[in-house]
């Protein structure tokens, strides 16, 4: 190689470095890199910003060095936990800054791997979404006393406390009823949410039979089943063994899942649910089937987010909230159980979830 293409190829490589070095500095979220040994070998100005911390007073030191930081300690605490990689995880540093922070591994041929951590800051995101929560809150809140008051109105002019009323005044007033019951189901599915978030969702475990609670559901849904000409089977394999859950909240995850087969069904359709006993897992495993619209494979990601409808479902059924996956999901996984389904557009869904037999803390 002559001289002039060798001194030429070495203007190119500082002319990339050079770039690299000004992409990284004009990031708009914070970078590090450790090294091997875990000592910071890179900190670009953002994460100088997020951390308050100046590069030359941090480049070089190890992870427990910059635990003396207090403005450090946070997310060193996270990065010393972390025993694979991160994606994602939440982070707040103070009150008005809350990151998103993800660690990746540099894989670089012939070179020692090096940890990236990159943080993103979410503290608009995040103030906007408490503020839609508390938003949320207030209204459901101020709904429900009303709603009851139109309940217990309507109960008492039904029993005629009142007066005789005519047939056509009880058809009417019986309709009212049931849409304002939907009301307030809708108006407690939100109030659920919101405990939800705010962790405020508190369980009472008893020792409860899964067996009694489906069949009382189901009969509870006998007449939606028969006015969607929906035929209903419960099957139990083996002896299911008692388990401590909340009575109230599972028997809502089990209404809703079945309430979701029947309605998302077709005309002459089957729900089939089968509750059996996992000797080897000591679990108990609940599904239902159905031979129903199923599930777009796009919507398939969004089906446990709250507020979320899927497409076929809207142009099936306009009335749902879109909350009560949601708050299945989390009921079933703070009784430490799992939820999933399978789903095909046309052929229907099966969903399942599993609930351990031993004790367990509630989360
Ligand atoms: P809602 O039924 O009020 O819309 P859910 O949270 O119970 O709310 O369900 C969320 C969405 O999941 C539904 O809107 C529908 O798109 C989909 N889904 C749930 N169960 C079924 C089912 N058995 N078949 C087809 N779609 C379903």
């Amino acid at each position: 190689m002559t001289k002039e293409l060798k001194e030429s190829q070495l203007l190119l490589e500082e002319e990339e470095k050079n770039r690299t070095l000004a992409v990284i500095s004009n990031f708009t979220d914070g970078l590090l890199v450790f090294d091997k040994e875990n000592a910071l070998s890179l900190i670009n100005p953002q994460a100088e910003f997020f951390l308050k911390i100046k590069a030359k007073e941090v480049i070089g030191k190890s992870l427990s060095e910059l635990s003396n930081s207090p403005n450090f300690r946070p997310l060193v605490n996270l990065l010393m936990k972390k025993n694979k990689e991160i994606f994602r995880k939440e982070l707040t540093l103070k009150k008005n800054l809350i990151l998103e922070v993800s660690i990746v591994s540099i894989e670089r041929p012939k070179k020692e791997n090096e940890t990236l951590v990159i943080l993103h800051n979410i503290t608009r995101e995040k103030t906007v979404e408490r503020m839609k929560s508390d938003f949320i809150s207030l209204t459901a809140h101020q709904l429900r006393t009303p709603l009851s008051g139109i309940k217990w109105g309507l109960i008492m002019i039904l029993k005629e406390d009142f007066g005789k009323i005519t047939k056509e005044q009880k058809d009417i007033l019986e309709k009212t009823y049931f849409t304002n019951e939907r009301m307030i189901s809708l108006v407690d599915s939100l109030l659920d949410v919101t405990r939800i978030e705010e962790g405020r969702f508190l369980y009472k475990p008893t020792k409860e039979d899964l067996v009694g609670i489906t069949e009382e559901v189901i009969d509870l849904l006998k007449g939606i089943a028969e006015r969607e000409k929906i035929k209903i089977k419960f099957l139990v394999e083996g002896n299911i063994p008692k388990v401590k859950v909340d009575r109230e909240k599972i028997s809502f995850c089990i209404q809703n899942l079945i309430e979701n087969a029947i309605i998302y069904n077709n005309p002459n359709g089957k729900v089939t649910i089968l509750l059996k006993y996992d000797k080897t897992k000591n679990q108990i495993l609940f599904s239902v089937k159905d031979t129903g619209i199923g599930i777009l494979r796009d919507d398939q990601d969004r089906i446990f987010s709250k507020f979320f409808r899927g497409t076929l479902a809207i142009k099936k059924e306009t009335v749902g909230s879109g909350l009560g996956l949601f708050v299945t999901k989390n009921v079933v996984e703070a009784h430490q159980g799992k939820i999933w389904f399978e789903s095909e557009k046309g052929k229907g869904s099966t969903f399942y979830l599993t609930l351990p037999v031993k004790e367990k803390n509630y989360a």
